[in-house]
């Protein structure tokens, strides 16, 4: 439930509806917004009795929220979230991000070589796992701490913020410890005891949908994380289970608009683990960007053939380059603009 104040409220009258609601045993929220502020009524709302609400000073409207994913929908907030990263880069704004890096932490000069090269062909975020969720329990699992040390060595050296994935919720703490952005994997994404962890731990949080998961269900599961008070979530579509075996996945790029219709939150997508196959990242990291995506992640290595993991659908750095290219073109026709490169020396973007 919104309670959504009169555009001259003052800020008594937002503090009484808070203590209103918090003496009917729920949480409030208070949302400032351009236009006006309102306060979001926290906790299962069927019998509230909004009646009491709407005769406070400075209410104008009472709205039931009718979706079953309150805070994440654009109902409870209009205007988009825009997530900003220790390096300045803003994303789900005008500015498209570049997310990109191996699979898998390797070595020291594997992952600290690759993120200078990247952040020389313009990405702000490094990609990397140090902890992998393979399907198999015989294929490489990842570096571990060691591969958390590496990244924020590769972050020193090159300025790129940190992206990986947290296994578990007993990981997180670790992982927030090392990383920019908290990456909650496919496979997780309905883990609910990790998403509350990484709710509460106060660093962003890139929330992949899970391969079968429905919009709903990816919304719900960014609800967890916003319940516990982060409001930094990005959202990922990275290709969901087909039929057709010719991809690995399905990038299903109609959740794009469909995700900006109910959802405030950025949503960016992955068309590596979406399409499994290396010739076909270039061009769904177009279709993702002209479909309205808030940025793409890309596995690129320095060698895929000697990759440890998805060597198959990782890029070489030259065909970075050109996606790069491509990027800009793309950007120039939807009127936005990709992150601006990071400033070689001070690692904040130029402005
Ligand atoms: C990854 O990005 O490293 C990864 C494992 O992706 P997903 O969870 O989408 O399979
Ligand atoms: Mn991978």
């Amino acid at each position: 439930m919104l309670v959504v104040m009169k555009q001259d409220a003052s800020q008594a009258s937002i503090d009484r509806v808070v203590e209103t609601i918090r003496s009917m045993g729920y949480d409030a929220r208070p949302i400032p917004g351009r236009q006006r502020t309102a306060v979001g009524l926290i906790g299962n709302d069927g019998r509230v009795d909004s009646a009491r609400l709407e005769g406070l000073e400075g209410v104008l409207e009472v709205i039931e929220v009718s979706r079953p994913y309150k805070q994440v929908s654009r109902e409870w907030k209009v205007e988009d979230t825009v997530v900003t990263l220790p390096n300045g880069t803003r994303i789900g704004g005008r500015e498209i991000v570049v997310m990109a890096g191996p699979c898998a932490v390797e070595s020291r000069e594997q992952i600290v070589g690759i993120a200078r090269t990247l952040r020389d062909m313009g990405a702000t975020v490094l990609r990397g796992g140090a902890f992998k969720p393979r399907t198999s329990p015989y294929s490489f699992q990842g570096l571990g701490i060691k591969g958390l040390e590496l990244l924020a060595e590769a972050r020193e050296a090159s300025g790129l913020a940190v992206v990986t994935e947290a296994l578990d919720a007993e990981g997180v703490d670790l992982v927030a410890e090392y990383a920019d952005i908290i990456q909650i994997g496919a496979r997780n994404m309905q883990n609910y005891t990790l998403l509350r962890r990484a709710g509460q731990v106060g660093k962003p949080v890139l929330l992949k949908r899970g391969m079968s998961a429905t919009i709903k269900e990816l919304l719900l599961a960014a609800e967890y994380l916003l319940a516990e008070g982060n409001g930094q979530v990005i959202l990922c579509e990275r290709g969901v289970r087909s039929f057709d075996t010719h991809t690995r996945n399905l990038l299903d790029l109609t959740a794009i608009p469909v995700i900006q219709g109910l959802s405030h939150l950025p949503i960016i997508a992955d068309p590596s683990h979406g399409t499994g196959i290396r010739a076909k990242v270039l061009p769904m990291a177009r279709a993702a960007v002209a479909a309205g995506a808030d940025g793409v992640m890309i596995e690129v290595h320095p060698n895929p053939e000697m990759a440890l993991s998805d060597g198959a659908q990782s890029l070489y750095p030259e065909q970075f380059a050109e996606l790069m290219e491509q990027m800009r073109v793309i950007c120039r026709a939807l009127d936005r603009s990709l992150v601006p490169p990071l400033d070689l020396e001070t690692s904040v973007p130029a402005p």
